[in-house]
């Protein structure tokens, strides 16, 4: 037995060889591109058949899909418009939430909660993820399935990939696009979703339909464009592999102590008896000493603030914005009937507009804080930075970019505020995303989806 397989070991190492012999004799085969009618759109038909190339020599897609997803495309401006956009205002967070977590979208939740308790129950308990939180994406992604987005993802993608901002991003959700249809997953025309690429009820970006989506009803498909229990499911299956923990909950709203030290809203998980004994003031005797949270004060120290876990973390994984993982959060808890909405968020106190966080962000970093680009928009670093200046005047460490920091800031510096400040009314702030939801609101944009990024 021994001596049959050594001498088929040798046969094959010799065909190899004469294989290689044969290469290395008539060249390569490199794939070239057909003449692809043109769009119209010089630089993106020189991007088609580079990427065409690139995409069957060096990825060793096939090419018969690559050329049957890119014939016939032309990139779309609409899509150009809203990936370069980008809003002078930014939306207060409460304004968000108050949309996202409409009592109709609570009413609706409940009854959807009822009716797949049996369908999706044991996938949920074998996952360690309430199915709350999967209906709750479900409502702010596509508004329970009625609005899964109307527009060619392949025609989205290939624009973004060509020219602007996201090429890469473009570029490898195409490739993934090319297992779909290679695998026989999906149909070319069933990859219809957002402007950004997002696919069905839960809006999977095409990588994160490889690699998280499941089946939930067990037909032995995978169909997140038409079968809710299926994009359910795979939206389950995503948060448990981004680091959801069974039994956790996704945090609280809490109270502090006057007086309490926000610069430890530092980012950092810390155990709930380190906040216990820092300044937390309510009991909260249902969870252990020991669970691990962050402080979070998304509207500064005169609105609510949270401590929240990592199932916070995973729900924020899917579309990694503050505003958007509260909502699903809150909305969660609402559906399956538990806790309320923060009542207390600083309505007369809004974030500043993107011109006054650039120039915010200019005065960080003259005063030598890092805060890397100054692009206007108050994220993680920004917020960092202002905290570590506020601390170093003996302020409220909290980063919320608010008015007030910005005279604080100005003050510093010896600026003396504009003579005409400029506000825009918080109602009348456009938000040029994505299409109305059919209960009226806007959903939120995931720029990059639920994919395994970072
Ligand atoms: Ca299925």
């Amino acid at each position: 037995m021994k001596k049959k397989i050594a001498y088929f070991t040798l046969a094959s190492v010799f065909a190899s060889f004469v294989a290689v012999i044969a290469c290395a004799q008539s060249g390569p085969q490199i794939y070239v591109p057909p003449e692809f009618e043109t769009s119209g759109n010089f630089e993106f038909d020189i991007w088609r058949k580079d990427f065409a190339a690139r995409a069957v020599n060096d990825k060793l897609k096939d090419p018969t899909i690559i050329e049957g997803m890119l014939k016939g495309i032309a990139p779309n401006q609409e899509v150009t418009r809203l990936n370069d956009s980008q809003p002078e205002v930014v939306r207060p967070i409460w304004i968000y939430i108050n949309n996202a977590v409409s009592q109709s979208r609570i009413n609706a939740g409940r009854v959807h909660l009822l009716e797949r308790a049996n369908s999706l129950g044991e996938v949920a308990n074998s996952l360690g993820v309430p199915l709350e939180y999967a209906i709750s994406i479900w409502a702010m992604e596509s508004a329970y399935g009625s609005n899964k987005g109307s527009m060619d993802v392949i025609r989205s993608l290939a624009t973004f990939a060509y020219k602007g901002r996201r090429t890469q991003l473009g570029e490898s959700e195409l490739l993934a696009v090319a297992d779909i249809l290679k695998n026989n997953y999906a149909k070319r025309e069933d990859l219809i979703g957002s402007w950004a690429g997002a696919m069905g009820h839960t809006q999977f970006m095409p990588s994160s339909y490889l690699s998280k989506a499941i089946d939930g009803d067990n037909d032995g498909k995978r169909d997140i464009w038409n079968n809710s229990n299926d994009a359910l499911a795979s939206t389950l299956n995503y948060l448990k592999s981004v680091g959801w923990k069974a039994d956790e909950p996704w945090g609280r709203q809490i109270e502090l102590a006057n007086g309490f030290d926000y610069s430890l809203a530092d980012g950092q998980m810390r155990p709930l008896r380190f906040w216990r004994a820092n300044g937390l003031v309510n009991a909260w005797a249902d969870l252990p000493n020991d669970w691990q949270a962050r402080l979070l004060v998304p509207a500064g120290a005169n609105g609510p603030k949270f401590l929240v876990g990592v199932n916070y973390a995973a729900i924020r994984h899917y579309n990694a914005s503050d505003s958007y993982a509260l909502s699903v959060a809150l909305l969660a808890d609402r559906i399956a009937g538990r806790g309320q909405l923060p009542n207390n968020w600083p309505i007369n106190d809004p974030p500043l507009k993107r011109a006054e966080i650039i120039e915010m962000q200019n005065i960080l970093g003259r005063i030598g804080i890092d805060v890397g680009i100054a692009d206007g928009q108050a994220g993680t670093k920004t917020r960092a930075g202002l905290q570590a200046f506020q601390k170093s005047r003996g302020l409220v460490a909290d980063g919320y970019p608010n008015a007030k920091a910005l005279v604080d800031l100005r003050s510093a510096v010896g600026i003396a505020p504009p003579e005409n400040p400029q506000t825009a009314p918080i109602d009348q702030i456009a938000e040029p995303i994505a299409p109305p939801n059919t209960d009226g609101q806007t959903p939120p944009v995931r720029m990059f989806g639920p994919k395994p990024k970072n």
